[in-house]
């Protein structure tokens, strides 16, 4: 629900200050072991005069780190000299998660993808969602937020934006999906799109981009290389960042349906037969559903609905009827 009660998150940056700032967004949170307590979520604001604006954001969810890995290293390296406009950054949006790290919130399982507009006078989660809707989002041009697949999948590593009604913003977003030039390019489509940050800032009309860059609930040397070298190249190419975007060969993807997911329908143990990037035909079996409690039960066989390469899969070696097996993607 919009609201016209004010955030009680309380910014120690000023925004509209030239320099490198390192703050936090301070959201009072009373509990048993700080009466006058807060969650303190760092932020940092680089300026340099009038010109555009970034927002970037990694921890969304709290068990993906390729993101606050490139970002926190961005904030400290990142010289204002270099800037035209103004890079915030919020390295780990869902911070309680982030600190526990798990997907979602400890304090009140909130998931921060699914919470947007958010609510001043909600949860913990939904005042950090409600900030970033009526503060932080309006004062972007172009908004990133790094994902991962946290600890439950793994992904060959690509940026993405989505299919968007206004071809002309879709455009804006996919031109800085290739300047950021991860080894995969994704015209993206989502399970289920309400709640999302993507969504909030799309509707406000601003360029999102995304990505999904590895998973299992850690990084890898490559997949940091990548956040790093990536975002960099979407400050340039957005001209907030001096300097030539550093292009390198991309493969686009596409998903064109639902049809592109399979979920599992069957609890046990998965026994993953393609791996990711591996091509995959129409009917091709992706992964099979070992039943665990008894000898001589034949597994449960998931096939792929279109022909492409596997982009997405189940990462824990056990599964749970409905979780998210694999996902086939479509070269462009
Ligand atoms: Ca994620």
């Amino acid at each position: 629900m919009s609201s016209t009660r004010p955030s009680p998150i309380a910014p120690t940056v000023d925004f509209d200050r030239d320099g490198v700032q390192h703050g936090f967004l301070r959201l009072p949170y009373s509990r048993d072991d700080s009466a006058w307590g807060s969650v303190m979520i760092p932020i940092c604001v680089i300026r340099n005069g009038k010109g555009p604006a970034a927002l970037l954001s990694g921890g969304n969810h709290g068990d993906e780190y390729e993101g606050p890995l490139a970002l926190y290293d961005l904030a400290r390296t990142l010289d204002p000299k270099q800037v035209s406009g103004t890079v915030i950054i919020v390295p780990a949006m869902n911070y309680p998660a982030f600190r526990a790290g798990t997907r979602t919130s400890p304090i009140d399982k909130g998931n921060m993808n699914r919470s947007f507009p958010g609510r001043p006078d909600g949860t913990v989660t939904e005042k950090i969602a409600d900030y970033f809707q009526r503060e932080l989002l309006p004062r972007a041009d172009i908004v990133f937020d790094f994902h991962s697949g946290g600890k439950t999948l793994d992904f060959v590593p690509f940026c993405a934006a989505h299919t968007l009604p206004d071809k002309a913003l879709e455009q804006k977003a996919f031109d800085a999906v290739a300047a950021f030039a991860a080894p995969f390019s994704m015209r993206m489509i989502e399970i289920d799109a309400v709640g999302m940050y993507d969504t909030a800032a799309e509707e406000m009309g601003k360029v999102f981009v995304s990505t999904e860059l590895g998973g299992g609930g850690t990084s890898r040397a490559q997949t940091v290389r990548i956040a790093r070298h990536g975002i960099l190249n979407v400050l340039r190419h957005a001209g907030i960042v001096a300097g030539a975007v550093e292009r390198g060969k991309t493969q686009w993807l596409d998903m064109p349906s639902g049809d592109c997911f399979s979920f599992a329908e069957d609890d046990g143990m998965i026994e993953t037969m393609v791996d990711l990037g591996e091509p995959v035909e129409d009917g091709a079996v992706l992964a099979r559903i070992h039943s665990t409690g008894r000898t001589g039960v034949a597994p449960q066989e998931i096939r792929a609905k279109m022909s492409g390469m596997l982009a997405a899969r189940h990462f824990p070696g056990l599964v749970k009827a409905g979780d998210c097996a694999a996902v086939v993607a479509v070269h462009v």
